[in-house]
């Protein structure tokens, strides 16, 4: 499982509706400290019996909130092993300790979830391009983010920032300008409040040369919030 920001009993509702038993739930690995990341990751472990796995301080910065949970620490740009599958820590830049995005990979199978970074560095661009499914921020939309009149100045200037922020439509459709017709794309982390999907998929159809249709959304808003299970 990767990140855990939902509530316990809405967890256990999506792992029902999309037929995940608790013993398949093998760790819970975490991004970064950021709470829509953590806040059910605590609760998780513990009923699930299973280890959480994040680079140090990202433990750190969520133990207070997660409280007592089995921990394995892991390090930036070195690979690991959970049961069959392969999985590759890349560094992300936002503004938490030590941020990371992962690489999966088993028999042939690859897939690359990358959400919460400011910019996209050659590491990154190269695990989407040889990842069969390739999940990617699509936060929001430079215009809407400029002029929504609820964002204080210094939040604006934090998401838009390459070194902590989030990526922007433009950003991720450029960072999968060189996928392949064959890959399968899903654009996550959407703003409820500077984006929408279908101004996502637009933008970053346009930007990418992807065709609209075959991009998906995920996490569009909480009443809508799928498991996605690879
Ligand atoms: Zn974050
Ligand atoms: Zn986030």
């Amino acid at each position: 499982m990767l990140d855990q920001g939902m509530t316990y009993k809405h967890l256990v509702e999506q792992m029902n509706v999309n037929g995940i038993m608790p013993e398949e739930i093998e760790c819970i690995l975490v991004t970064h400290e950021h709470s829509d990341h953590i806040k059910g990751v605590g609760t998780a472990a513990r009923k699930f019996k299973c280890p959480v796995i994040s680079t140090r301080g990202t433990y750190d910065g969520m133990l207070h909130h997660i409280g007592k949970v089995e921990y394995t620490e892991i390090k930036r740009d070195v690979g690991f092993t959970v049961g069959d599958i392969d999985i590759q820590p890349l560094p992300t830049r936002h503004d938490a300790a030590d941020p990371v995005c992962y690489r999966f990979s088993s028999e042939g199978r690859s897939a690359f979830i990358a959400t919460d970074t400011g910019s996209i560095n050659m590491e990154i661009k190269q695990a989407i391009n040889d990842s069969d499914l390739v999940v990617l921020e699509s936060n929001y939309d430079p215009q809407r983010l400029r002029n929504n009149p609820l964002y204080p100045e210094y939040l604006k200037i934090r998401i838009a920032s390459e070194d902590r922020g989030h990526l922007s439509n433009y950003q991720c459709g450029d960072a999968l300008m060189s996928v392949r017709p064959n890959q399968r794309i899903f654009l996550g982390h959407l703003s409820k409040k500077n984006n929408d999907p279908d101004l996502a998929k637009d933008t970053v159809s346009q930007t990418s040369g992807i065709r609209r249709a075959a991009l998906d959304c995920l996490d569009c808003n909480l009443d809508d919030t799928r498991v996605l299970k690879i």
